[in-house]
């Protein structure tokens, strides 16, 4: 989301006759596009406002403006903590990117503007073509791109800020949506990935009316424009994942085989409260449901260890849990204190030291799982999308979003399709060489 955030910067700018520059020295303005999702990544921002207040020393002619969530938290407290910063810009407000920066030359004052409003929506906002930076030889965003199809949540899980930092939950028309995956799609884009904190619950918005469009009933409508060759979403919450939605695996054909279905636990009792509303029996099903379906599914998740009151008891359910799902990949994280959040009141907090040893136990055992998974993949042939190529090989991307890179000179392109036979597998992507067109064979033993 901070990425598809940071391109509506970039081009909001770039639409105002600025340039990217990727050197932070030397550029004239500096922008922290910011994640407050976990107290580490708060860390690092105030440690790069750090360095920066030395860059501005050097350079007092350059703007420095906070964007994102950190923004949002903090709003007036950041300029009273980093009275370098000249522009503090909550998540609603990045539109006005150009228009604060004037402000700020004009005034010769620093602004915040992080209001946040029930009535915001986000604006038709369609994609110009903009030459790419030079130092770009082959950048993503000319063959895959990600679009914006809600913003907020209102789900208030136990640990998180996401629904203080971005808000109601409020789904975007779907007319907007389509016209800008055409716009897109015209552009030669090949690959979309639609973007919300839970798409599953698209157009079901509680405070506004519901739209006329389930997420299910937008994913048909976005796979029939012409043009588009893969499509994939992300994130999902159990809770809402519908029979319907599953069976949209089975019914189009540019859905990725592919699935980010965060658990967080894998003990009902801390589910409950985390307030995640589905229980580790109820998941499963969903997930077996989906490989009924697509067998070829590569499902990652979410898991946060060491929530308040997690028992050696709860921890042990989280590493059965991942013996009975084998996840193709985890984003693991040590649960952290968040301001505002429920949990942060909550008793029973987990030593760091503990914390520290229930996540390396995690990681180890997902890793040798994702290799074993990985492996499964040797010998089979695949469908991939080319995301860079050189003198040496290419690089690119399978349906199930495996890394794969392939030796020898190519005269392949990125956004190229090719297929290819996979001859090794790592933790973390694949091997494969090319192979002469031909029939895709489905990947039957990946969920054993
Ligand atoms: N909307 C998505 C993702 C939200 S944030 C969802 O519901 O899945 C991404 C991930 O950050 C979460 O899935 C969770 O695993 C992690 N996370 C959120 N708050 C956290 C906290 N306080 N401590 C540790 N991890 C956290
Ligand atoms: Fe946070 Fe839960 Fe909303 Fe995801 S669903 S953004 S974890 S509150």
């Amino acid at each position: 989301m901070n990425e598809r955030d940071s391109e509506i910067l970039s081009q909001v700018l770039l639409d105002h006759g600025y340039h990217e520059n990727g050197d932070m020295d030397s550029a004239d303005l500096v922008i922290l596009n910011t994640c407050t999702i976990r107290a580490k990544a708060e860390q690092k921002v105030m440690s790069l406002l750090g360095a920066l207040r030395k860059c501005k020393e050097r350079k007092p002619d350059m703007k420095i403006c906070v964007a994102g969530c950190v923004a949002q938290q903090e709003g007036e407290r950041l300029l009273q903590r980093m009275p370098h910063v000249d522009v503090v810009m909550g998540t609603q407000n990045i539109y006005e990117i150009d228009y604060l920066i004037d402000k700020v030359n004009a005034t010769g004052k620093p602004v915040v503007a992080t209001d946040m409003s029930r009535d915001f929506r986000i604006p038709a906002f369609l994609p110009q073509a903009h030459p790419t930076p030079a130092k770009e030889k082959y950048p993503t965003r000319s063959f895959k791109r990600f679009v914006t199809i809600m913003q907020g949540c209102d789900n208030y899980c136990a640990y998180c800020v996401v629904p203080y930092t971005r808000g109601r939950e409020i789904s975007r028309n779907p007319e907007d949506i389509i016209e800008e995956i055409r716009v897109l799609a015209d552009q030669g884009i090949k690959e979309i990935t639609l973007l919300g904190q839970n798409v599953n619950s698209y157009g079901m918005q509680s405070q506004d009316t519901p739209l006329p469009c389930s997420f299910p009933q937008l994913l048909h409508r976005i796979a029939a424009i012409q043009g588009l060759r893969r499509l994939r979403f992300t994130t999902s919450h159990p809770k809402d994942l519908s029979d319907e939605l599953i069976s949209c695996f089975g019914d189009i054909k540019i859905l990725c085989p592919q699935f980010h279905l965060p658990v967080q636990s894998g003990s009902d009792a801390i589910l409950q409260r985390m307030n995640r509303k589905y229980t580790v029996a109820r998941y499963l099903e969903r997930v077996e449901k989906l490989w009924q379906i697509r067998p070829d599914l590569a499902l990652t998740t979410d898991m946060i260890i060491g929530f308040p009151g997690e028992t050696d008891a709860d921890f042990a359910l989280t590493m059965d849990l991942l013996e009975r799902a084998r996840f193709h990949g985890s984003f693991s994280f040590k649960y952290s204190d968040r301001p505002g959040v429920r949990s942060a009141g909550f008793s029973g907090k987990i030593p760091e030291k503990v914390k520290t040893e229930r996540l390396a136990l995690y990681q180890k055992r997902q890793d040798e799982i994702s290799l074993e998974r990985n492996r499964a993949y040797v010998d089979t042939l695949q469908e991939l999308m080319v995301e860079s190529a050189d003198d040496n090989g290419f690089q690119g991307r399978t349906g199930t979003n495996h890394i794969v890179h392939v030796e020898g000179r190519t005269e392949l392109r990125p956004g190229e399709f090719a297929v290819v036979k996979i001859i090794h597998a790592g933790q973390h992507s694949l091997k494969g060489k090319l192979h002469p067109q031909g029939e895709l064979r489905v990947i039957k033993n990946l969920f054993l």
